[in-house]
Order: C-alpha cells, then structure tokens, then sequence
C-alpha cells in the first residue's frame, strides 16, 4: 500500500498527485457546515429541533432585540473540541469571536457571529483509503459559529417569507487545505469527515435536514502551474450531488480554458434537474465582510483539564477500531473498514461475537447475506430484523457442526421473516439438524457405496480424489443434513 500525502511542497514543485483530466490537474478544498447536535441553540436557550412551524423556535436573541445578549452554550464548544480530538488538531486555549457583516433578510442582526483570525480547532488531517492508496487531507481550521435563518419561497407570490427557526444553530465549520485531486478523493474525503462527526456523536449527519453541508472549491491547472483560479459550489447536501457537481464544474472549468477564456472567482450552485453548476455571485473576499472581534463575547477560553474530561468520554475511532479487527479477529482490512462504517454496524458485530459467533464467520454473514438484505429492504443495521444474537447464535451453530452451512440460510429467512425467534428451536422444527445418528447415514453410504462401483475401484486403487465424489453423493441423499466431515471419515472406515 503506498501512501499520498498531497504536501504543499509537493503542489509547489508541480507534481501532479491525482489523475490528470484532459492534461489537467485538479485541485479540490473544502469547507464543511456540520451542525452540532445541541437541545439549544449556541447562543441562546430556543430549541434546535429540526421542522418546527416557521418562527416558532426563535426567541429575542435570535430575534436581535434590542438589549438581548449571546451567551455561550458549553454543549457546541464540547463538540469541537471532541472533533478536534478525533483528527489530531491542536485545540486553542483561547479563541476569539467575531463578526461576519452582511445583510440579507435572514440575518436579522446583520452581522453572523463566527470566529476568524483564532479558532477554536486548528490544523488536524482525515486520512481515509481511496482503493488501495492511503490519502491524508490537512485541515486548516475548525470554527464555532451560528447559523442564519431560511428564506421561503414556495407558498409566497411576489414576495419571500423568513424563518428564523434555524437562525443560532450551531455549526461547525470544517476547512481543509486544497488538498484533494479528483472527484473520487473529494468524495471520499466526505463520507470519511461524515463517518467522523457522526461516530463521535457531535453531529446527526442528516444531510437532507442540511445538518452536514459541503462547499466544494474547485479549480484546475496545467501541472507546474501555480494555483488556478477557484470557483465554489454551495451547499452540496448529498454525496451523489457532490460528485455530479464537482465532475461538471471539472469539465466546465476547461471548457472555458480550452476556448480561451478565463475563470473567474465566483460562488456556484448546482442544480440537481440540469445536473449543472451556475454562477450565483461573483466571490467576496474577506475583506467584505469587515470582521471584528464581537465585544459582547469575551474571549473562548479552554484549559487543559477541560480537553483531558472531553477526551475520557471519547469513543474508540473507526481507524482504531478497524486496526483492533485486524490484530485480535484476523479480518481483513477491507473486511474491518466495512464493520467500522458506523458504530451501529461495529456494535452488531461486537454483539454477535459476544454471542459467541467466530468472528470471521460473523463478519462473512454480516458483509454478505445480511448487508445485500438491508440494502434490498432499503434499511440500517439498527432496523435489522435479525438481532445481533441471533445472528452470533446462528454462526455459532455452523461452527460447532450442528447446522449444516447450506441449511444456514433457511434459518437466517425464518429469522429475518420473524417466523422464529431462536435458533435452536428453528433448527428443531424444521428438522435441519445434520444426520449424524448412524442408523440413517450408514444406510445412504451402503447405498451410495454400491451404486458408485466405478468411484469405489479408483480409491481402492489408491485415487484419494475418487472419495470426493462418494462423499459429494451422500449429502446429496441427506438433501444437505450431512456433516461432510463426518461422511468423510465414515467412507474411509468402510472402504478402508
Ligand atoms: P474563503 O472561501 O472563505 O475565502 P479560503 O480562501 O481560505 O476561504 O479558502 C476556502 C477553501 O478553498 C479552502 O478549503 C481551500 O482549501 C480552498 N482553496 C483555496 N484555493 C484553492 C484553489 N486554487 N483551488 C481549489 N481550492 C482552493
Ligand atoms: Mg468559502
């Protein structure tokens, strides 16, 4: 496995480090909105729950009324500090708030409290495997700031209405260096940054609900070249649309090279119908947006001992995790990176090993049969039918021989039907338990033994091979309840 690592160093000597698109490089950054899953809001006490009627959860400060003032809610600086942790960044001991000026109509205070020159989390890196090949995207910066409200079109005729409900949710603001070299790394940057937030529990993931939105910054150049000129698709809120965006943009961008002309810096939306980016407004710079440190917050201060109480509630990371699969069960790492997509999955799994299942087996049944049902079913492993038990007692009874494998699965159906509930008392009623009482199977290996005069001669004669079909013969007369093992070992003292 050979390891990328997209340094700056390497940008500035022009080594192209991804796949070249018509003789062009492509560089990819990202910023990620994940909105933090507080009750409350990050500077006052409204509620943040999701679809409530419009304005119903804002209350003066997320009104701006006059004299109201924000108050810090510990709950959002937890969480950064709890994603901080997660990718090795250093955390600020103090960070400053400020001011974003803007107006638009749901910016009541004209002004979006954020931090600029000191956040909270800086530097850090998501390392995630594209294929084979390990990538590491560095981060920037992490920071704390308020969401604004929604501006609503449907149901108004000439005219906007506004909700404030969502004005004060906290959000996470997660900024990478322009690291990413392709479509398929950009994405997989993604989904690796979605699985963190929602492993460590800082953030839902609902990415319909826009509680976790990407802005893909995307540019192009010829290799050597210094930076190309960036332009920005807003708010990509699933991750076929980022890919169909960012791979549109692509073409876009050297389309307009190719015919001479130049890109310009712009914010883009994608249109989900067209499948196509469109210029919204030519791209402020920074400079716009006249930030001030907001003399109504004092400075964020964290000490040390705040970090090390956050730490000690931190859940082993999927990396780690997929690694101890690796070490203790002998998985595979491909096999442990897919146990370890959610604590949902990896809990099952654990479960079912707890349950005594021999955790290859429990990972082959889990990857394969159970996973190709979800899909189907269109469910998550929490909504499986079939409980992790179940399923650890189901293995464990393929292990010690007394359910045949390819009867397995008719116990997995009863299960996941809800025809039973324990394994033993499927096995047992449907009579799936392998023959091993003699007085049955001796009968069928009389038969199949002078029947298969041909096969008999040939491992007589010393052909160890000619067994395979005798025993092959016999489960097929035990319609599958034979253990090959066993029949195996019969065939030999009888022919022997
Ligand atoms: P802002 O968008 O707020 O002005 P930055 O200038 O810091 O902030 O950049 C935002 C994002 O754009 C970062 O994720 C960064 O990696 C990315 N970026 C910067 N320059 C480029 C570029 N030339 N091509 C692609 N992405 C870029
Ligand atoms: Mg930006």
């Amino acid at each position: 496995m050979s390891e990328t690592v997209n340094t700056f160093e390497a940008q500035q000597q022009g080594r192209p480090t991804g796949p070249l698109v018509r003789g062009y490089e492509v560089i990819i950054g990202f910023e990620t909105h994940a909105q933090l899953s507080t009750a409350s809001k990050i500077f006052s006490r409204a509620s943040t729950a999701f679809g409530a009627e419009p304005n119903t959860q804002a209350c003066a400060v997320d009104l701006a009324l006059p004299g109201t003032l924000p108050v810090m809610n510990k709950g959002a600086v937890e969480r950064a500090i709890k994603l901080g942790l997660a990718l090795g960044s250093h955390i600020a001991p103090r960070s400053v708030f400020a001011r974003k000026n803007y107006f638009y109509p749901d910016l009541p205070k004209g002004y979006q409290i954020s931090q600029f020159e000191i956040p909270v989390v800086q530097g850090g890196a998501v390392s995630f495997f594209l294929g084979e090949e390990k990538k590491t995207v560095r981060l920037v910066r992490a920071h704390l700031e308020e969401d604004a409200g929604k501006s609503l079109h449907e149901n108004f005729i000439g005219q906007s209405g506004i909700d404030l409900n969502r004005a004060g949710t906290p959000l996470l603001e997660i900024v990478t260096e322009p690291d990413m070299r392709s479509t398929a790394e950009a994405v997989a940057y993604a989904k690796e940054l979605h699985k963190i937030v929602t492993w460590i529990g800082i953030c839902d993931g609902n990415m319909q609900e826009g509680s976790f939105r990407c802005d893909a910054n995307v540019s192009v150049r010829k290799p050597g070249d210094k930076l190309g000129t960036r332009r920005e698709i807003k708010n990509l809120n699933s991750f076929k649309h980022m890919q169909q965006a960012i791979d549109f943009e692509i073409r876009w961008q050297i389309e307009e090279i190719e015919d001479g002309r130049k890109v310009e810096q712009a914010t883009v939306l994608f249109n989900a119908d067209t499948g196509e980016t469109r210029a919204m407004r030519a791209k402020e710079d920074s400079a716009d947006y006249r930030y001030f440190p907001d003399p109504d917050l004092p400075p964020l201060v964290i000490a040390a001992d705040w970090i090390e109480r956050v730490k000690a509630t931190m859940p082993e990371l999927p990396r780690a995790m997929a690694e101890r699969y690796v070490r203790d069960h002998g998985l595979s790492e491909y096999d442990a990176t897919q146990l370890t997509q959610s604590t949902a999955l990896a809990r099952y799994f654990d479960e079912a090993v707890s349950a005594g299942a021999a955790p290859k087996l429990a990972s082959n049944w889990i990857t394969g049969e159970m996973a190709r049902r979800l899909n189907a079913a269109e469910i998550g492993i929490e909504a499986a039918p079939v409980k992790a038990q179940q399923l650890g007692q189901l293995v464990k009874r393929i292990a010690d021989g007394t359910l045949p494998n390819n009867a397995a699965r008719v116990v997995f159906d009863a299960l996941w039907t809800g025809e039973g509930s324990d394994v033993d008392a499927i096995i047992e009623a449907k009579d799936l338990k392998p023959m091993s009482d003699t007085g049955a199977l001796d009968a069928i290996l009389d038969e199949v033994i002078a029947k298969n005069a041909k096969n008999v001669d040939e491992y007589r004669a010393g052909k160890e091979k000619a067994l395979n079909g005798l025993v092959g013969q016999v489960m097929k007369a035990s319609g599958g309840k034979a253990n090959p093992a066993q029949v195996t070992e019969l065939l030999k003292a009888k022919l022997g």
